[in-house]
């Protein structure tokens, strides 16, 4: 498929997510920078956001919880283009009920280039890069495109 671009503002839509035993690094990762993280618009799985959001006192748009459907929720808004990045301390030594949810949310992420963090240093590297301040351009798969090709 052909691409095309879209803009991230430097006011990024970030989303944070942590499967229950990485909950307590998130929130830890989250209360380091949380000076940084005020500057954006964040969006969180059910649990993970209402307990960073207790824990920090940072507003977060709390989704369902992830095996109820949030994580499919995260998905339609990363195809929508609403959210810039994603921080996912996903538990790589526990299985997870929703593990196809899981898989859908990640190769979703890949398929619109959005940057995802799977953990703490990664994190680190994405928080400290300038274009988390600038507006910044993004290559996306142009469907449009694909599709007016089809229906010539
Ligand atoms: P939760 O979901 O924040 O509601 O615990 C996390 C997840 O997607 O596994």
């Amino acid at each position: 498929m052909h691409a095309t671009t879209r803009q991230m503002q430097a006011k990024k839509h970030i989303a944070l997510v942590a499967h229950d035993n990485c909950k307590s690094h998130l929130q830890r990762w989250v209360s380091e920078h949380k000076s940084k993280l005020e500057n954006h618009t964040l969006y969180a799985t059910g649990t993970t956001g209402h307990l960073l959001a207790k824990q920090t006192g940072l507003p977060i748009h709390c989704l369902l919880s992830g095996p109820m459907g949030g994580d499919q929720q995260l998905g339609a808004l990363i195809c929508e283009g609403k959210i810039d990045m994603m921080i996912f301390f996903w538990d790589p030594l526990n299985a997870v009920p929703h593990d196809p949810d899981v898989k859908a949310l990640l190769r979703i992420a890949a398929v619109w280039n959005i940057p995802v963090a799977t953990n703490r240093a990664s994190a680190n590297f994405m928080i400290a890069s300038t274009m988390m301040e600038e507006t910044v351009s993004i290559e996306i798969p142009d469907y449009e495109a694909y599709l007016a090709e089809r229906l010539t």
